[in-house]
């Protein structure tokens, strides 16, 4: 199967956090797909096309956003409205309207506000796909399987009410996946999202790896991806990242 790159994106802003993407650059690499004659989709619409031709869209890239920053509202909508591109953003239910307390927030980001419901309705309603990124943000292979259930089976259920639309979307809390969660995220979901970092191709829906833009933080390397020409580079970095999590 052909291969779609799928970014990670977390918060915009200046801050320069392990989690942060500049809305400048952000616009930039925007433009940079646009340019390219790439466009920027939800994970629905790429799903949509894998099921309906067995093949990822071609000049594409699918945009998700995790946690639910409102700068997403602010800093992401202008960019991707211009391009008419869309995006997929995964929301913490129990968080909208709050702040990323969740955890001690890596350093540098700070407290941060974020999306609350009439921002995500609005999003909904311009496109924009919200997908589920559990109730609390919880390392799910903690959880026992009730409270697993809960915390994804939840978040899908608390999405849905507020928005009266159905919610097909997943991304794993810090990309950790457990046979339970993963078993819960198949009967929950249509697909699902992990950190695994690696452009997407035939894995399993419920598994989809993606590109964290941490590890693309130099304009040209956008571009490099865009023409598979960043593969050998993603090898290498996920896996010197798999043995700093052996090792700690
Ligand atoms: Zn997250």
């Amino acid at each position: 199967m052909n291969s779609l790159a799928i970014l990670t994106y977390h918060s915009l802003d200046t801050s320069g956090s392990v989690v942060s993407v500049a809305p400048q650059a952000f616009a930039d690499q925007m433009s940079t797909l646009a340019e390219a004659g790439f466009c920027g989709v939800s994970l629905r619409e790429a799903l949509s096309h894998r099921e309906a031709h067995a093949a990822w869209p071609e000049r594409c890239v699918a945009l998700t956003f995790d946690d639910g920053f409102a700068n997403f509202y602010e800093e992401a909508m202008p960019a991707l409205v211009r391009h008419s591109f869309t995006a997929t953003v995964f929301v913490i239910s129990g968080y909208v309207g709050g702040r990323n307390d969740w955890a001690p927030p890596p350093a540098r980001l700070g407290l941060r506000e974020m999306l609350t419901w009439p921002q995500i309705a609005e999003m909904s309603a311009a496109g924009i796909e919200i997908g589920a990124h559990t109730r609390n943000h919880k390392d799910l292979r903690q959880l026992s399987t009730a409270e697993a259930q809960e915390e994804i089976g939840g978040s899908r259920v608390e999405i849905e009410d507020r928005l009266g639309q159905p919610v097909d979307s997943f991304a794993y809390p810090f990309g950790y996946v457990s046979p339970t969660s993963l078993e819960i995220v198949q009967r929950e979901f249509r697909a699902a999202c992990t950190t695994v970092l690696r452009r997407a191709s035939a894995e399993p829906l419920h598994e989809l790896p993606r590109v964290d833009m941490y590890y693309l933080r130099a304009a040209r390397q956008l571009s490099q991806l865009l023409e598979a020409r960043l593969d050998r580079y993603l090898t290498v970095r996920r896996l010197a990242r798999m043995a700093r999590a052996t090792l700690t």
